[in-house]
């Protein structure tokens, strides 16, 4: 039997969908309902359920009781016919993970605003998209791959999912937004640009077919879409863009993809070769299309199915998330929109916010997968401390592992065979990868012994061998330190070889402009040492004003050794510290294509290359 969904935005103008569901059999004991507590791909408890103001059930024209057993499962009193329980779903959260409506646009994932009908998420899900009432809103469009089943393309009416899995996973823009299609190995992909933007639509549909045709064969291999060959796994593809001031984020699917993203990170009409806000934004791209394989596709046996209740532990989201992080540049890189020089850039500032990272002396990387639900999405002062980014560190430990298997193997196997054979074994079974399948297929593929290597990258806090592997394909790695506080490396010292006094730090992040507020303190660091905290505010050093702005320039002045004394307030009481400035580290990377051998410049060309 099919459960019925019905959306409508009933209230823009408070922010209101009014979303029901009708179930034609309930449950004869009472039919129970929940919504879920968190969305796939992010992994935090959000309790989509606070955002319902109101609920009530209907069955043959007559109310029926409806109560809560618990924070987000209601049952029904026993109804005999069909049962349609109605919500009124407030959607004000813009970001990629929510639900947003206003009088310009509306947009929701359905996690926040689809019941899931308990017992009966394997049934076929039957939604009707309904315009909000008014003249203002007549040239509204529907943007979803939710497949159709009555409905337009881009129009309101009815789409269909096989299951309530499938119905949650396409998320729907409504709206004036720009669009603009195009073409990948055959496959029609639309891109749904909302909120004001100056964005050159065409070049944006040339550059992004080009990076999924790019992704597509490195799944699928060369014939991939071509008559006879190997078709992708999704019969059409989304890019919901959602254009702002300042914002960056992603959220992946199995058919689309919600992005969040500056507007003049888009390029405009004109605009040729790719800037760096261009390149932040298809960086972007292309890490949420790799989800459509790895994550969505080849996902951690525990997701599948999904508990949609509590929190799903597992120990590979360095895999999941981390080589998409390493493939998301990598094939930026082989698409051709980046050159050599550029991805080794991205690649030098990815190591130096790992040697930035004190935490990563303290967790794993598998560590951080388990508890990403309780510290990296819910970070606090003490992060960078305690704490890595299975994203960053898994796309590190990605690097390592595939330098590895390519200087070892001679170049005859590399990281990308080991993702193939993961896909042709767990990529259309829908059972989900073992904790352990990754490291014992990627031995089976390589023919190589790499226990070692995972029992230190993955289950230690052991340093990665990055300079000896990147060395090994003709790559100079150098570690210098920091040029000034917004160095982010990636790029050789600019100095001009004239010896300059040290920089002096005092081991700490701070924000802001007009005080000069701790957001973090470093373990070991000379701010730490004196006493200071994360939120205290520096208001003088050695008895003058200091702000946001000036600090930097008033400890350039000191050298490393010397003893300042640091006016700050912690909440609104004026303390005094005596703090000793150390120099500034070594932790800022710069890469170099050094190595112009024959072997080693045929080993970075195919991996630089993909050939
Ligand atoms: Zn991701």
């Amino acid at each position: 039997m099919t459960i019925r969904y019905r959306i409508v935005p009933k209230h823009p103008e408070a922010h209101l969908f009014e979303v029901s569901c009708t179930v034609a059999a309930p449950d004869p004991q009472g039919q129970r309902f929940a919504l879920p507590a968190w969305i796939p791909g992010s992994y935090m408890i959000r309790e989509f359920a606070k955002h319902v103001v109101s609920i009530r059930a209907e069955s043959g024209g007559r109310r029926v009781a409806i109560g809560k057993l618990d924070k987000h499962t209601w049952q029904a009193a026993p109804a005999k016919g069909a049962l349609t329980v109605t919500m009124e779903v407030y959607a004000w959260d813009l970001s990629v993970r929510g639900a947003h409506l206003d009088t310009t646009h509306g947009f929701f994932n359905g996690p926040c605003v689809f019941l899931r009908v308990l017992g009966r998420e394997d049934e076929r899900c039957e939604v009707e998209i309904l315009p909000p009432a008014g003249r203002g809103y007549r040239e509204w469009k529907v943007a979803t791959a939710l497949a159709p089943a009555g409905a337009k393309l881009y129009g309101f009416g009815k789409y269909a999912a096989d299951d309530y899995d499938e119905l949650i996973d396409h998320p729907v823009e409504m709206g004036t937004f720009a669009l603009t299609t195009f073409r990948a190995a055959g496959v029609p992909h639309d891109i749904a640009i909302t909120g004001r933007h100056d964005a050159d639509l065409e070049r944006l549909g040339r550059d992004l077919r080009v990076l999924c045709e790019t992704e597509m064969r490195f799944w699928h291999g060369p014939r991939v879409g071509k008559a006879g060959g190997p078709r992708p796994p999704m019969k059409r593809y989304v890019f919901f863009v959602m254009a702002v001031g300042d914002g960056y984020g992603g959220l992946e699917h199995r058919a689309s993809t919600a992005l969040l993203c500056a507007r003049d990170d888009l390029p405009r009409a004109g605009d040729t070769g790719v800037n760096e806000s261009y390149r932040r934004f298809l960086g972007l791209v292309s890490h949420e299309y790799f989800h459509t394989w790895n994550v969505k596709r080849l996902k951690p046996a525990v997701f599948a199915p999904y508990d949609l209740e509590h929190e799903n532990y597992t120990t590979l989201l360095w895999a999941f998330e981390g080589i998409t992080s390493y493939y998301d540049d990598l094939l930026l890189r082989r698409s051709g929109l980046i050159d050599d020089e550029s991805y080794l850039e991205l690649l030098g500032r990815a190591i130096t916010s790992h040697l930035r990272t004190p935490g990563r002396k303290r967790q794993t990387v598998a560590e951080a997968s388990w508890d990403a639900w309780i510290k990296y999405y819910r970070q606090d002062e003490n992060s960078p401390n305690a704490l890595v980014s299975y994203y960053l560190e898994g796309s590190l430990v990605a690097l390592a592992l595939d330098l590895l298997i390519r200087t070892r193997t001679h170049g005859r196997r590399s990281l990308d065979d080991v993702m193939r054979a993961l896909w042709k074994k767990f990529g259309t079974t829908g059972i989900g990868v073992p904790e352990t399948a990754l490291e014992e297929i990627a031995q089976a593929v390589t023919g190589l012994r790499l226990k070692s290597f995972f029992d230190s990258a993955l289950r230690s806090t052991e340093e990665l061998p990055l300079k000896r592997l990147l060395a090994a394909v003709g790559i100079d790695m150098q570690v210098r330190a920091a040029e000034s506080s917004s160095d982010a490396g990636g790029k050789v010292a600019s100095g001009d070889g004239a010896r300059k006094p040290a920089r002096v730090v005092l081991g700490a992040r701070m924000s802001g402009e007009n005080e000069a507020k701790l957001t973090n303190v470093f373990d070991g660091g000379p701010a730490q040492i004196a006493g200071l905290a994360a939120g205290d505010a520096i208001v003088a050093v050695d008895g003058l004003r200091v702000n946001g702005k000036t600090l930097d320039a008033r400890l350039a002045r000191r050298t490393p050794g010397a003893t300042v004394k640091v006016h700050a307030f912690r909440r609104d009481e004026l303390m005094t510290f005596d703090m000793k400035l150390a120099a500034a580290p070594a932790d800022t990377c710069a890469l170099a294509v050094k190595g112009r051998a024959g072997g080693m410049s045929r080993l970075r060309a195919r991996w630089l290359k993909g050939r």
